[in-house]
């Protein structure tokens, strides 16, 4: 086409709108469709766009279209669809986890879609009296009843059957003779407001201190970070739902993140203590209904408050005003699959993208969050003492070689005694252990062949109760083999080492006359069986607790004294860069759990290494020292929270393609003042799965980011057939 002809078909045609459209799918960013005539697309605007001859669900994105595509390959919408409309805010936090995570913006809208709730509910139709009743009609009883029960309003079908005591074949008579005609019933707000002015507890003057602060950020209707930390039972989460109160007051949504929303029971009941109805709940296993009417209200503004896992994040809330992030330490707010993210970083972004307040609560505070309130970043309240003069628990360590149990079991001398004193006094004991099922280990005597994962560089778990091998990492199980599967040896596989399970029978054996309740993820299924659990101790019909890592989360048993550990070094092994700091997280919220009420508490830690910094530190009780310890041990190097962190996993069928791959990364890999790339090695679990795994790991300052880094060397590397690189930033997890 010569110029001029060029020209004049731009000004002939009419130019086709175009706007960019985000689809849940990995690709790498909105494409353009056209905007057939009569429709007026908005960003946010969810949509119904044709893909491979398919249709799919999108959303109108922001920014101009890209125009690469010409206009006669452009696709036309084909509908928008009647939903809410996905808020700026919204957009913004997909747009920015993409970037900061190199998730594909589609995936990360696929989160956040996957909570929406397309199909609208129904309108409920109930009934009412018509205006005009046939006065000669004679009515039976049961319509008679029917009419009356009607005389204060219409009612849904199901219920006017209930009152009137009539079956539904009499309210379809009634209507059908026109005494009652059917209406569409106004919806049901399905959440309660809470009122903030329900009475609750009478603050201390450290903690009105801190909820005055924590009040003032919320009146303030802008972004701000405070840390909420003080020891456990200081009444952090009284403090906090004080600042949900004055946002309920303002108006305004307030949002609060829990790391195990299926084990927070307690948490439920005392916000309807403070606020008399309970709060919205949102977690992955809502049923879809449950879902749909949580999320319409929610964005509805009708769901002033939303208690929830880690992808409440994604909810449409119009007017947030707080975000409150609970036990802002816990690992679990790190998502590790598809799109890997950190809920509680993700979350202060959200406040900052809705300019609210955001707090984050904890007895053990991160090291990243401390070094943010070092760095005058965050702002940080502290409760330094227990509520009503309880006392901290007083912490022993038992050396496990000076007072070893006996042959064969796991429960020090020490400890036992310390028990029994506390069943004496009429007391509650807790043994806790981080490990699910009898033994993790089962060797042959005979040949010495250890039963492994066929799928995973991994031991099978012994779980005894269900008569099973399983593999903690995929999931496998098979049947306790009668005998060694490589010698054929009978009766020769023996377990090493203790589970929960196995802690269970020898407390049994030990204290038989105690009442005993496991606590691990597959004894404590769901919140139901949580709340259970939780009452039943409550009401002093449990006298022995053993568990994993669920106890150590915010229960508060008030007769709770003796808390024991049966391995308190088992965090320790394995060379993870958090090692440390978790054990003594974990642990001090074990030992949190201890001594709530009047009684003091006391915890006992059986450990092989009593001077170790870890133990040490739980001893004094001097959380502050071990993290400044921490942060010096990590400074130097630039190890996080002094320096960022990101990994690649690459994982393939073979070894030789995982090798390949991670050999071309390795020689791609970043390189300059300030940057450094370790690796590549087999990691910890070499094969998962099935796959064969290698870990790259870029370090860098913390001046320096990593995300351009991560994107100008995947680019130069094409993966080895069916290999796949993951990316991991801020990595919390080096398996
Ligand atoms: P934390 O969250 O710091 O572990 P909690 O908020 O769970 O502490 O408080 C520990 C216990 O003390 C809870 O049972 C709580 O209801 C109670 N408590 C805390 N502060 C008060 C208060 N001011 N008045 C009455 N009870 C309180
Ligand atoms: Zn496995």
């Amino acid at each position: 086409m010569a110029p001029a002809d060029r020209r004049r078909a731009r000004t002939d045609a009419v130019a086709v709108r175009r706007v960019p459209v985000l689809l849940p799918y990995p690709f790498p960013g909105p494409f353009d469709y056209a905007v057939p005539p009569g429709m007026v697309p908005e960003p946010g605007d969810l949509v119904l766009a044709p893909l491979n001859r398919r249709e799919s669900v999108g959303v109108v994105w922001d920014g101009a279209p890209d125009a690469a595509l010409p206009e006669s390959r452009l696709k036309p919408l084909t509908a928008i669809l009647d939903a809410p409309r996905m808020r700026a805010d919204l957009r913004r936090l997909v747009d920015w986890i993409a970037a900061y995570t190199l998730a594909a913006p589609g995936e990360v809208l696929a989160m956040a879609l996957r909570l929406n709730a397309l199909r609208p509910e129904s309108a409920p139709i109930g009934w009412q009296i018509a205006d005009t009743i046939p006065s000669e009609h004679r009515l039976t009883e049961a319509r008679r009843r029917v009419l009356a029960a009607l005389a204060e309003g219409p009612r849904g079908g199901a219920e006017l059957a209930r009152a009137a005591g009539v079956s539904s074949g009499v309210i379809r008579g009634m209507a059908d003779a026109g005494l009652i005609v059917a209406i569409t019933l106004p919806p049901r707000a399905p959440f309660a407001r809470p009122d903030p002015d329900h009475p609750g507890p009478v603050l201390s003057v450290e903690q009105q201190g801190a909820a005055g602060a924590l009040r003032q950020a919320v009146a303030a209707r802008a972004f701000s970070v405070t840390l909420l930390d003080g020891v456990t039972g200081s009444g952090k989460t009284e403090v906090y739902l004080e600042a949900v109160a004055a946002c309920l007051r303002a108006g305004r949504q307030a949002l609060v993140l829990l790391p195990e929303i299926a084990l927070s029971s307690q948490w439920l009941e005392r916000f309807e203590r403070r606020f008399a109805v309970a709060p919205a709940v949102w977690h992955s296993d809502l049923s879809s209904r449950t879902r749909r009417i949580t999320w319409r209200a929610v964005a509805a503004g009708t769901a002033p408050v939303v208690v929830g896992a880690r992808s409440a994040l994604f909810l449409p809330f119009p007017d947030l005003g707080l975000v409150v992030i609970d036990e802002e330490h816990e690992t679990a707010f790190k998502q590790e699959e598809g799109v890997v993210y950190h809920a509680r970083d993700m979350a202060v972004v959200r406040a900052r993208l809705c300019g609210a307040p955001a707090v984050l609560v904890s007895a053990t505070p991160s090291l990243e969050t401390m070094a943010n309130v070092e760095a005058g970043r965050y702002r940080r309240l502290h409760l330094p003492s227990r509520h009503a003069g309880a006392a901290l628990p007083t912490v022993r360590l038992i050396d496990l070689r000076d007072a070893p149990p006996e042959r064969g079991r796991f429960l020090s001398p020490p400890l036992i005694a310390a028990i029994q004193a506390a069943f004496a006094r009429g007391e509650q004991a807790m043994l806790f252990l981080n490990r699910r099922g009898y033994a993790p280990l089962t060797l042959c005597r005979h040949c010495g062949h250890r039963m492994q994962c066929p799928n995973c560089t991994a031991w099978l778990v012994e779980h005894r109760v269900r008569k099973q091998l399983q593999c903690h990492h995929c999931g496998h199980a098979e049947p306790i083999p009668p005998a060694c599967p490589v010698c054929g040896a009978e009766a020769s596989l023996t377990p090493v080492g203790p589970g929960v399970e196995r802690i269970t029978e020898e407390a049994a054996a030990t204290f038989p006359a105690a009442r005993r309740l496991v606590m691990a993820s597959d004894t404590i299924p769901g919140p139901h069986a949580a709340a259970e659990a939780a009452h039943a101790i409550a009401a002093r019909e449990i006298d022995l607790i053993i568990g994993t890592q669920i106890v150590a989360k915010g229960w508060h048993f008030p007769h709770l004294t003796v808390v024991g550990v049966v391995d308190a070094d088992l965090g320790l092994a394995g060379g993870d860069l958090r090692a440390a700091e978790r054990t003594v997280q974990l642990l001090h919220q074990v030992a949190g759990r201890a001594g709530r009420a009047e009684a003091p508490g006391e915890v006992l830690l059986q450990t092989f290494d009593p001077a170790h910094p870890v133990m040490q530190a739980l001893l004094a009780g001097d959380l502050a020292r071990f993290l400044a310890q921490e942060a010096a041990q990590r400074r130097p190097g630039h190890w996080p929270p002094y320096g960022r962190l990101a990994a690649l996993i690459v994982s393939a069928e073979s070894a030789e393609a995982a090798d390949g791959t991670a050999r071309d990364l390795a020689r791609a890999a970043p390189r300059g003042e300030g940057i450094a790339v370790l690796g590549p090695a087999p990691a910890p679990l070499a094969i998962l799965r099935g796959r064969h795994r290698r870990r790259l790991l870029l370090k860098t300052r913390r001046d320096i980011a990593v995300q351009p880094l991560l994107r100008s060397w995947l680019e130069k590397v094409q993966p080895r057939g069916a290999t796949r690189i993951d990316v991991d930033v801020d990595p919390m997890s080096f398996l």
